[in-house]
C-alpha cells in the first residue's frame, strides 16, 4: 500500500518519501483516509506506531485543501498533549510533515514565557500543539480564540487524565464549537477514557494498531 493510495497529495505524500516512510502503517492506513474523510476517530495506539503521521498528516492536509488561514488570534486545529517534551515532539513531526505548506503552526507549553507565544498567536495559526495547562493560560488572557477550531486532537489522552488533566479538558471543550471533527488517541481504553470518547466523539471510526 502507498501513502498515495490513501489519499494525500503528492506534496505530502513525497514530504514522505524523502523521510524514509516507505509505506504506511498500520494505524496510518487506518487513520489517514478516515481522517481525510472528515470522520471523528478512536484509536489505539501507543508510541512507535507511527500515530503522529497518523493524524498529524491528514490534518495538515485537510488545512490546505480548506483553504483559508486562521482569522487573527485563532487557530483552526488544535493539537492537545500531556507534557512539554510530547509538544515539543509531535510540533517537530507536524513541521517536518507539512515542510513546504502554506501553513502556520505554533507549539505553547507552561514552564516558559508566555509573551513570545502570545504574540505568535496574534497573527493567527492554523495548528496549534499546546499542553492543556497553557492552552487555557492563552485563552485567559485572550490570546487565543478557540471558537474556529475544527478538528481537535487528543493524543495519549490516557496519560493526560492521569497527570489530572480533567477538568482543564472540560474547561477547554466548553470553548470549542460543537460542530468539529475530534480525534482521540489513547494507548490504553480504560473506563475514564472510554467515557471521555463517548462524550466527544460522533460515530467514531475505530482505528487499532
Ligand atoms: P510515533 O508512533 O508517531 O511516535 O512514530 C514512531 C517513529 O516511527 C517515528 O520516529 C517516526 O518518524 C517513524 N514513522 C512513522 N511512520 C512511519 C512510516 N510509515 N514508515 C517508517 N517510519 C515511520
Amino acid at each position: 500500500m502507498s501513502f498515495a493510495s490513501l489519499g494525500l497529495i503528492e506534496q505530502i505524500a513525497g514530504t514522505l518519501a524523502s523521510l524514509g516512510y516507505k509505506a504506511p502503517t498500520a494505524v496510518q492506513a487506518q487513520a489517514i483516509p478516515a481522517v481525510l474523510a472528515g470522520r471523528d476517530v478512536m484509536a489505539a495506539a501507543q508510541t512507535g506506531t507511527g500515530k503522529t503521521a497518523g493524524f498529524a498528516v491528514p490534518l495538515l492536509q485537510r488545512l490546505v485543501m480548506n483553504g483559508g488561514q486562521a482569522s487573527s488570534n485563532a487557530t483552526r486545529a488544535l493539537v492537545l498533549v500531556p507534557t512539554r517534551e510530547l509538544a515539543e515532539q509531535v510540533h517537530d513531526s507536524v513541521r517536518a510533515y507539512g515542510a513546504g505548506l502554506p501553513l502556520r503552526t505554533l507549539v505553547a507549553y507552561g514552564g516558559v514565557s508566555i509573551n513570545p507565544q502570545m504574540m505568535k498567536l496574534r497573527r493567527g495559526v492554523d495548528l496549534l500543539v499546546a499542553t492543556p495547562g497553557r492552552l487555557l493560560d492563552l485563552h485567559a488572557k485572550n490570546a487565543l480564540k478557540l471558537n474556529q477550531v475544527q478538528t481537535l486532537v487528543l493524543d495519549e489522552a490516557d496519560r493526560m487524565l492521569d497527570l489530572g488533566f480533567a477538568r482543564e479538558l472540560d474547561a477547554i471543550l466548553m470553548a470549542l464549537p460543537k460542530q468539529r471533527q475530534t480525534l482521540l488517541f489513547s494507548a490504553t481504553f480504560s473506563d475514564p477514557i472510554r467515557a471521555l470518547a463517548a462524550k466527544l466523539l460522533r460515530d467514531p471510526v475505530s482505528v487499532e494498531a
